[in-house]
């Protein structure tokens, strides 16, 4: 059984944040506002992960009123995500993570952030791939008020008696 999901999510940049993509603290002057550790990519991830399996949204899993999420490591909330007894049957077959930002250049921080992802994913580095780009100056990410992120995600799950007989 196979199912594909998609995220979406978008952070607002501010001054005297760290900006923490995929769990890489990337120099930059401004960061990323939110609740947890605001790292939008994985954010992305997890919704398409919850989306993949009609669960809601990370809104439902990580409540952002929730005290005990404050500044919270974002990839410790998607393997937390990832124990769910509803998730925890599935693997994770591929995943796409587009990274929408003017600034700052992200090619060099890339290969760590595969590697953050598919380690917590249990997956080979080669099923995640992390893309950015900008949008040419349009748009509240090319005027570098916010970064936004997007995924899609394919689930498989190995049943143990396929003909339900
Ligand atoms: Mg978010």
């Amino acid at each position: 059984m196979m199912r594909i999901g998609q995220g979406y999510d978008v952070h607002r940049l501010v001054p005297g944040r760290k900006l923490i993509l995929c769990g890489v603290e990337i120099p930059h002057s401004t960061g990323l506002l939110g609740h947890s550790d605001a790292d939008v990519a994985t954010h992305a991830l997890m919704d398409a992960i919850v989306g993949a399996l009609a669960l809601g949204d990370i809104g439902g899993f990580f409540p952002d009123t929730d005290p005990a999420y404050a500044g919270a490591d974002s990839l410790k909330l998607l393997a937390a995500l990832l124990d769910d007894p509803r998730i925890r049957p599935w693997t994770i077959v591929n995943c796409d993570l587009t990274i929408i930002a003017q600034k700052p250049k992200l090619l060099p921080f890339r290969e760590e952030m595969r590697a953050n992802l598919a380690r917590v994913l249990n997956v080979a580095v080669d099923a995640v791939s992390v893309k950015a780009t900008t949008t040419e100056r349009l748009g509240f990410e090319g005027r570098e008020e916010g970064i936004a992120a997007s995924c899609a995600v394919l689930l498989e799950k190995h049943l143990a008696n396929p003909a339900g007989t």
